[in-house]
């Protein structure tokens, strides 16, 4: 079960195509864990729709609503799919696997300390700083704070704060303001995908449009 959801302000943009591609890649991997998610992206494309076919002749706000219709008209692209172990395909939700195009076992994992260690998995187009985090079965990490906002995707296994529990699929959103210590889960090594960003690439403006039809 998803306890965590991310903010209706992410789905928004990931159902219009606005999202920057740190934003997209979390909103597509959360979904592949969550049903509740993907029904909400499914009711914000359906009413995105039918808002753009109740438009008179000159639609406002032109730019949104061709991105919205780019978005619904556009066929899904396919391209060959990579061969990716069972470990890999068991670990990774199928958008961060094609986005890594690699292998777990392939990764170089860099020890921070005694308890965790990390990935460092470079920059997206917007400037989001991705990295893999494993913190060992049953030990604590203290998590720095950061200046831009960070989203935690748990992967595998799970981790408790102060905030309550995160398993697999759950995202945190982390308030750079708190530093807090996740504990994980005993049994099992805990490992997360972390989004750092600066200031959140939200547009924010097909949230505003639909937000109250959603609730
Ligand atoms: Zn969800």
């Amino acid at each position: 079960m998803i306890a965590h959801h991310p903010p209706l302000e992410l789905l928004f943009d990931y159902a219009a195509g606005v999202s920057a591609e740190s934003a997209s890649l979390l909103a597509a991997s959360h979904l592949v864990f969550c049903r509740e998610c993907r029904d909400r992206v499914a009711r914000i494309e359906a009413l995105g729709g039918a808002m753009i076919d109740r438009l008179p002749g000159e639609a406002p706000a032109a730019g949104a609503f061709e991105a919205v219709l780019g978005r619904l008209d556009e066929p899904e692209e396919i391209l060959p799919q990579p061969e990716f172990d069972a470990v890999t395909r068991t670990i990774l939700p199928s958008p961060l696997r094609d986005y890594l195009n690699a292998d777990l076992k392939d990764l170089k994992w860099r020890r921070r300390s005694l308890v965790h260690e990390e990935v460092p998995l470079g920059r997206t187009e917007d400037g989001a700083k991705l990295t893999l985090l494993k913190i060992h079965a049953g030990k604590g990490v203290l998590n720095h704070t950061h200046k831009g906002e960070e989203f935690t995707l748990v992967l595998q296994g799970g981790y408790s704060d102060a905030d309550g529990h995160y398993g697999r699929g759950d995202v945190a959103v982390g308030d750079p303001s708190v530093t807090h210590r996740p504990v994980a889960d005993p049994g099992e090594d805990c490992i997360c995908l972390t989004v750092v960003q600066g200031p959140l690439h939200f547009t924010g403006l097909v949230g505003r449009i639909i937000n109250p039809f959603v609730h």
